[in-house]
């Protein structure tokens, strides 16, 4: 029988702790994981030599193999990773010019790094303009799958342990369709022992599960919150994302007016711009109505096209006015920059590669109709 090993990202400190005694050998263990990026139990000089071995024989370091980087133009870095049961999805690297003023009014600029993760092997969603979704779904990640990600990119691009990223979770899949492993991995991206990232600087986006948004606003967490809404009318609504058939555009709203916002922060609500759907000043108008008394923010997204797609990229101009709009109404509106749109790593052109062409998923697109969560 083929002992399966244990994947040591999968555990938070006061988890391990109980595994492996004394309890001081965890925090080594986490040194050696988060601050050094170690990968190989045996170079972890200052255990001993029993314990290095049993860690050898019970648990796995390396759990994902990258197999692929594409570079943009922009910087923006494209991952292929492939996991131990021959799956593979991706992880973007991206680095934006940040501004802010400081206490004397002076423009500081800075560089803003953010890891968009993916939190499943394709999405059960299947909303009508993501190429994830075209490839079905395969699998959830397991949380240590989710942290060896921001692991390996940190890694491979020298990054010192102290320099603060901030994470997405906006890569393949609905974070919310496994929520248990996306909260336990926010867990350990934020132990202090660790790689340190608060959950404050995590971000979950979701298409809207509703009764799952309620939960995670239970779970107080301290992440923040990302609505794919897109749509300011039901039937509009329920042709992009099928979903919304089962939690409709008011079910969402309502399970966000529950969610803790920290004193801050707001909700992000992303709006995808597609040509002449959805990018007219009428639904500007009533997507400023819907998020009347919501602690709010608007991201525009211009469309992406990608293969087989049957929408168009909206002129800049037309998103300009739409966010005008809102920003004259006091609704803060920001448009989202694509980043490494020639590498194909904007938002909603991630899929799984090689595999999916040769076998075929264990559900097709579109399964989350009903409420079957
Ligand atoms: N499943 C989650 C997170 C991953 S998708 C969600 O849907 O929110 C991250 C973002 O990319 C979402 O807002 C999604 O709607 C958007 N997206 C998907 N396809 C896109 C496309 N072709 N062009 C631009 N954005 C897209
Ligand atoms: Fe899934 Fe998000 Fe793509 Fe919709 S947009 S299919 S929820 S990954």
């Amino acid at each position: 029988m083929i002992e399966i090993k244990k994947n040591i990202y999968d555990y938070r400190l006061e988890e391990l702790e109980q595994l492996l005694q004394p309890i001081f050998r965890a925090k080594q263990i986490y040194n050696w994981l988060y601050i050094k990026y170690e990968n190989d139990f045996s170079k972890m000089q200052n255990l001993p030599k029993e314990m290095r071995e049993k860690l050898e024989n019970e648990y796995q370091i390396k759990n994902l193999e990258i197999i692929q980087i594409q570079t943009s133009k922009d910087g923006t870095k494209k991952y292929l990773f492939r996991t131990n049961d021959g799956l593979s999805f991706e992880s973007v690297f991206i680095k934006m010019r940040d501004k802010k003023q400081d206490e004397n009014g002076k423009i500081i600029e800075s560089e803003k790094w953010t890891f968009c993760l993916s939190s499943q092997v394709g999405c059960k969603v299947g909303c009508a303009f993501c190429y994830t979704a075209k490839g079905g779904f395969v699998r959830n990640l397991s949380s240590g799958e989710i942290v060896e990600q921001v692991v390996q990119l940190k890694k491979d691009n020298d990054i010192p342990p102290e320099k603060r990223v901030n994470i997405v979770y906006m890569g393949m899949g609905e974070p919310l369709d496994n929520l248990q492993n996306v909260s336990q991995a926010i867990k350990i991206l934020s132990e202090l022992d660790g790689l340190s990232i608060s959950a404050r600087r995590q971000t979950i986006s979701t298409s809207g599960i509703a009764p799952k948004i309620t939960q995670l606003g239970k779970m107080e967490l301290g992440v923040q919150l990302a609505i794919s809404l897109h749509a300011v009318d039901d039937t509009l609504r329920s042709q992009l994302i099928p979903m919304n058939k089962a939690y409709n555009i008011q079910s969402v709203i309502s399970a966000v007016k529950t969610f803790p916002v920290d004193a801050r922060k707001r909700v992000m609500f992303e709006y995808l711009v597609i040509k002449n759907i959805n990018d007219d000043l009428a639904s500007a108008k009533k997507l400023l109505k819907l998020l009347d008394g919501i602690k709010a923010k608007v991201n525009l997204i211009l469309f992406n096209p990608h293969e087989g797609s049957e929408f168009q990229r909206p002129e800049i101009m037309q998103v300009r006015k739409f966010a005008d709009f809102l920003t004259n109404k006091g609704l803060l509106c920001t448009i989202r920059e694509s980043k490494g749109i020639d590498i194909s790593a904007a938002c909603g052109q991630l899929r799984e590669k090689n595999i999916l062409e040769t076998q075929s998923p264990n559900v097709p697109r579109g399964t989350f109709k009903n409420k079957e969560l």
